[in-house]
């Protein structure tokens, strides 16, 4: 299976910011906006698939993929990550309405889970608390120095931080 090839634009938080901006009512807009994240130039997915959701988180969020997962028997939540390179190859072959399935053993009960993984809706929720830091670092440094969002947004991460720590 070949991957479609997808260009992706500058990873700009302003861009993101409103790629996020708009209002959603169902699960076929969140695709439609996550498409939005590659250029149209070039053959791209017309339904973000498994294999083209992980490459996109990878390339905003990096290689390692962190999750919470409940045990189905006892409940408990679990913290999990992993790295894109070892699911790959699996990913790479699923179908279109297949996902990626984790053999876990529960750390509290021990019990034995397959828990399914979309990358999509990982992809999604990295995204929702991707902008829930900016609205912060938004809301702390506008109204300590009397910036706009643009301004803030247009710093880099390391100067956003850097005034961040100046404020204790
Ligand atoms: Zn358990």
């Amino acid at each position: 299976m070949s991957f479609p090839r997808i260009l992706l634009p500058p990873k700009s938080d302003a861009f993101l910011m409103d790629l996020l901006a708009f209002p959603m009512r169902d699960t076929a807009d969140r695709d439609a906006r996550l498409l939005q994240l590659t250029a149209s130039t070039l053959p791209t997915p017309t339904a973000p698939t498994q294999e083209w959701a992980l490459r996109v988180r990878d390339w905003l969020f990096g290689p390692t993929v962190e999750l919470t997962l409940a045990c189905p028997e006892c409940n408990e939540e679990a913290d999990l990550s992993f790295e894109s390179d070892d699911v790959w190859p699996v990913v790479a072959e699923l179908g279109d309405d297949e996902l990626l399935e984790l053999g876990l053993t529960c750390p509290d009960c021990a019990a034995e889970h397959q828990p399914p993984v979309d990358f999509a809706t990982v992809l999604w929720d990295e995204l929702r608390a991707w902008e829930a830091d900016r609205f912060r670092e938004v809301h702390l440094l506008a109204t300590a120095y009397g910036w706009t969002q643009a301004d803030v947004l247009g710093l880099s991460q390391r100067q956003r931080d850097a005034y961040l720590a100046l404020l204790g």
